[in-house]
């Protein structure tokens, strides 16, 4: 057992389970003791919808994005590709967007930066350790905002973060990443682990590959649904996540063209005439 599944199986069995209406106590702001500490040093993985917001913020490309700041951890255990923002190299590891007055990306600030002090654990289909989402409070010996008076509902902590957007994007990636394919221990094979990193981590490239390529004349694309991809980096990557579900698991989140799938056939044909 790795040490992420150890604290995983910790917060399962020690942790209280908290929902959206408990309340707990904790303020952060420049005026704590221990202001931007735990900028640094720490292993803060990004999610896709991090990414779209962190590279605008940056006004720079998704590829540049990748190069410039994300470590991606290569660990045969790892079900999928995942990256990581990437510390300073120098003694002080700090992350590369803090400054001396705190988070200089602070509206565009990953999902776990804004979710600090609190966890989410989610129910997997074939798990029924988690039943229900729950909510749990991590308490790093360094922060001082515990000590702190301010008491707020997890409701209001996660409105007040600004972490609804986030949450709603998650949905779509965890629907991919807690997928059964992969509770079934299955790995994706290296073709089909570059389409999750390109679609997840890449969203230039991949709409790049979408308008670029033979992309749309292998799938039937509505009218509507292409205005809205072309326009939004957003709406973009959920359609990358119906073509990743189809792609990857074999659902019937998109549709092949009756044109493409008439020559497929008989390009079947003609090699089993050639056996
Ligand atoms: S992104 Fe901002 S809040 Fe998150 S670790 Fe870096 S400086 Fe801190
Ligand atoms: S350690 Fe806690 S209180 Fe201190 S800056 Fe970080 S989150 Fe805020």
């Amino acid at each position: 057992m790795n040490e992420i599944q150890r604290f995983k199986e910790e917060i399962l069995k020690d942790y209280p389970r908290l929902s959206e209406d408990d309340s707990f106590t904790f303020s952060c702001h420049p005026g704590v003791p221990c202001f931007n500490n735990c900028c640094r040093d720490v292993n803060i993985f990004l999610t896709p919808y991090d990414i779209i917001r962190l590279k605008n913020r940056l006004g720079i490309s998704s590829q540049e994005f990748l190069d410039r700041y994300t470590l991606l951890p290569f660990d045969k255990n790892l079900k999928y590709p995942v990256t990581l923002l990437q510390m300073s190299e120098d003694e002080s590891k700090a992350c590369p967007f803090v400054g001396e007055n705190g988070c200089t990306v602070y509206e565009d600030r990953p999902w776990s930066c804004r979710m600090y002090p609190l966890g989410m654990a989610s129910p997997r289909e074939e798990d029924k350790a988690v039943e229900k989402e729950f909510y749990f409070l991590l308490k790093e010996d360094v922060c001082e905002g515990f000590a702190e008076k301010k008491e707020q509902t997890i409701r209001e902590w996660l409105i007040d973060q600004g972490i609804l957007d986030y949450n709603e994007m998650g949905e779509y990636f965890k629907d991919l990443t807690l997928h059964p394919f992969f509770e079934k221990a299955e790995n994706l094979t290296p073709p089909k682990i570059e389409m999750f990193f390109l679609v997840c981590y890449n969203i230039d490239k991949f709409r790049r590959f979408v308008f670029d390529s033979t992309f749309l004349n292998k799938f039937e694309v509505d009218e509507e649904v292409l205005d809205k991809i072309k326009q939004s980096e957003v709406e973009l990557l959920k359609f990358g996540y119906q073509w990743l579900r189809f792609s990857l698991f074999g659902e019937k989140t998109m549709k092949v063209r009756t044109d493409v799938l008439e020559d497929k056939k008989k390009e079947l044909k003609m090699k089993q005439k050639l056996k």
